[in-house]
């Protein structure tokens, strides 16, 4: 069977923007679920002939939960079902106390954990991403979702823990 990347972080870093880029046009359509959004959060990506699944956890709302516990049940839902985590942070804003918890959470699990500075839209910005060290999950990759920017990178380390 194919592994599952997951897609985990804080509203508004980019999450949606990183999973379409890797899914490109192969998205398949959401189960109409109660307590689950209409987002596109289950896509097949592939990369270098290596095929995948994603996950984009942030695209399950769990609307009656408050903001700290919806990351939490949505960084668990990536540990369960996932074999490579993508933490998503955001160069522009820096690190957060969202940021700081759900890496604890993800740092106690077994998973290898890729973290991602999106928003690093030039090479200028790329200094941006030293304070995300911080969070004790290794080197952090500088992307920019929106101009398609770094993704190779992080795939290639996705490929490799597979
Ligand atoms: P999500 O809530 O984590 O899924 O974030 P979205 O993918 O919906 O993006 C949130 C906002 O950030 C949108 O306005 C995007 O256009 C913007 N955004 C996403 N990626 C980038 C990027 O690489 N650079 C910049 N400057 N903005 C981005
Ligand atoms: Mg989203």
């Amino acid at each position: 069977t194919k592994p599952t990347l997951a897609i985990v972080g804080r509203p508004n870093v980019g999450k949606s923007t990183i999973f379409n880029r890797i899914a490109g046009e192969r998205i398949s359509i959401v189960e109409d679920e109660p307590g689950v959004t209409r987002d596109r959060i289950y896509a097949q990506g592939e990369w270098l002939g290596r095929e995948f699944n994603i996950i984009d956890t942030g695209g399950i709302e769990m609307s009656d939960e408050p903001f700290m516990e919806q990351i939490k049940h949505q960084a668990e839902i990536a540990i369960e079902e996932s074999d490579v985590i993508l933490l998503i942070v955001s160069g522009r804003e820096g690190v957060t106390d969202a940021d700081e918890y759900v890496s604890r959470i993800l740092y106690k699990s077994d998973k290898p954990v890729i973290l991602v500075v999106n928003k690093v839209d030039n090479p200028e910005m790329r200094s941006d991403i030293y304070e995300f060290y911080s969070l004790g999950l290794g080197d952090p990759f500088p992307v920019s979702g929106a101009h398609g920017i770094g993704l190779g990178d992080v795939l290639d380390e996705a490929c490799q823990n597979f």
